[in-house]
């Protein structure tokens, strides 16, 4: 595989330290609020990726973070700490936030599809791993105490800007909106490894340390969970692209400061989903989070298959119309899977075998999704029977994770028993089986005869949105997606 490498930023053949094994870690949620469609971008494509790696015969070893605490509002050490915020806004506790929308973004996460990573880490666990690696710095001279705080020291460090693209200048702590001057660093790039003293309000968890009672920065928490369940080589590190800096810049500095040696050898950043209004966040423009896309007649998996549809480097501009677009065209793979007959003679493993190889040697380029997508069409109109068809597709599903063949045997399913849900007033409704749909037309259906045509046309305009399309009967009406 080839994949671009943010830390060389050059497209390179993806190795590992271990032959044939993958140690991955995934920055995890930060559990004060429900993830955004923009976060879960990013989860979609490691997802993507950690299922390609293990396609092309890799063991993957896959570690991710819960950011339970330390977390400030700003990326930098200044700002209020997120979960505390998070508890104030609700009225709980910090862990009963941590706790609830842990479990809300792994249920994104099941919607979507997302595998749960081998292991699942909350940072609270690990405040011992911390600890020792806080120390080991301050005894190689790496870190010191200033004000209560220990700080990592970045002139230590032959070079700091590991992922280039930013200006010096509009990193100048300070000058950004907002963000005061720490006095006790001693550079301006220094950054908190354990907090016992912050200028704003103390949050509720701390930890007795050798420094006095506090807690972890967040930068520490990515490098003490992934050297304890990844080991002392890390072979991919991946994350939304606004964690490059200061995050990710911190965890190098602090990890190989630590260990002595080159730490991880890839980078893989994924890009912003933006709105029209540029990009997404929790506090601007309306909150887009899965449960809404539900709320509005949206399929999660049709989310992904908009994800999938655009490469993980450019950033994707999320709108309801490019939604909706992005549902009509999975339904509709959907349902030319569907016309597929699994009786259809036997299956022939020379062709599977071919196909995997060219998805493999496609995706491999720069995990280029679209192109895994655009494979799915040309089996679909590949020379080959229905099993064959149906067993390819099987195959690639296993990395692109669309619910292919179990969402197309439903529709075939729901077709063999074509469904008439009828209303009162011996109104026949004739769908896809859907009862959700079939209340919302038979609503339409009395709203007509009531003479309500503004509510009869209102309701039709929604299921319009939804991708469905409505035609009148002599008996009632018919349904069906387009
Ligand atoms: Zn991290």
């Amino acid at each position: 595989m080839y994949l671009y490498n943010s830390a060389t930023r050059k497209k390179e053949e993806f190795t590992t330290h271990t032959p044939g094994h993958v140690e991955m870690y995934t920055c995890g949620p930060t559990v004060y609020h429900y993830a955004h469609i923009g976060n879960l971008r990013s989860y979609i494509m490691e997802d993507v990726l950690e299922k390609y790696l293990r396609f092309a015969g890799y063991d993957v070893n896959r570690v991710m973070n819960i950011t339970d605490v330390g977390h400030l509002a700003s990326d930098a050490d200044t700002g209020e700490d997120k979960m505390l915020k998070g508890a104030k806004r609700e009225h709980k506790t910090v862990m009963e936030i941590a706790k609830f929308y842990t479990d809300a973004f792994f249920e994104d996460c099941e919607k979507l599809n997302i595998k749960t990573p081998d292991v699942v880490e909350p940072a609270t666990n690990c405040i011992d791993e911390y600890i020792k690696i806080v120390s080991t710095l301050i005894e190689k001279g790496r870190a010191y105490v200033a004000g209560g705080n220990v700080y990592f020291d970045t002139s230590t460090l032959d070079r700091y800007y590991i992922f280039n693209d930013h200006d010096e200048e509009d990193l100048a702590v300070g000058v950004r909106e907002g963000v005061e001057e720490d006095l006790n660093k001693r550079n301006k790039n220094d950054f908190v490894l354990w907090f016992t003293k912050s200028k704003f309000e103390d949050q509720a968890l701390k930890w007795d340390s050798p420094w006095g009672v506090g807690y972890p920065g967040w930068h520490i928490e990515c490098t003490g969970i992934s050297l304890k369940h990844n080991g002392e080589y890390l072979d991919l590190h991946c994350g939304g692209i606004d964690n490059a800096f200061p995050h990710h810049t911190n965890e190098i500095a602090q990890s190989e400061a630590y260990l002595g040696h080159p730490w991880c050898k890839q980078w893989f950043h994924v890009h912003h989903l933006n709105t029209g209004s540029g990009k997404m966040s929790k506090s601007k423009g309306e909150f887009l989070t899965i449960s809404l896309l539900e709320e509005k007649g949206y399929d999660p998996l049709s989310y992904r298959f908009f994800c999938l549809q655009s490469h993980y480097r450019k950033a994707l501009v999320f709108s309801w119309e490019n939604l909706t677009n992005a549902q009509g065209a999975y339904q509709k793979l959907i349902r030319r899977i569907a016309a597929l007959d699994p009786g259809d003679g036997d299956t022939d493993a020379a062709v599977v075998e071919d196909y995997k190889e060219k998805f493999l040697a496609q995706v491999g380029n720069d995990l280029n999704t679209s192109m895994g997508v655009t494979l799915l069409y040309d089996v679909l109109k590949a020379p080959a029977n229905g099993a064959t068809r149906l067993a390819v597709l099987d195959e690639l599903d296993q990395v692109l994770s669309l619910s292919l063949l179990t969402k197309a045997a439903a529709l075939r399913q729901a077709e063999a028993a074509r469904s008439t849900a009828s209303g009162a007033d011996g109104c026949v409704i004739t769908g896809e089986g859907d009862p959700a749909v079939d209340a919302m037309v038979l609503a339409r259906w009395h709203a007509k005869k009531a003479k309500n045509f503004q509510e009869a046309d209102r309701i039709r305009d929604e299921l319009k949105a939804m991708g469905v399309e409505v035609t009148d009967t002599r008996e009632g009406a018919a349904w069906r997606r387009v």
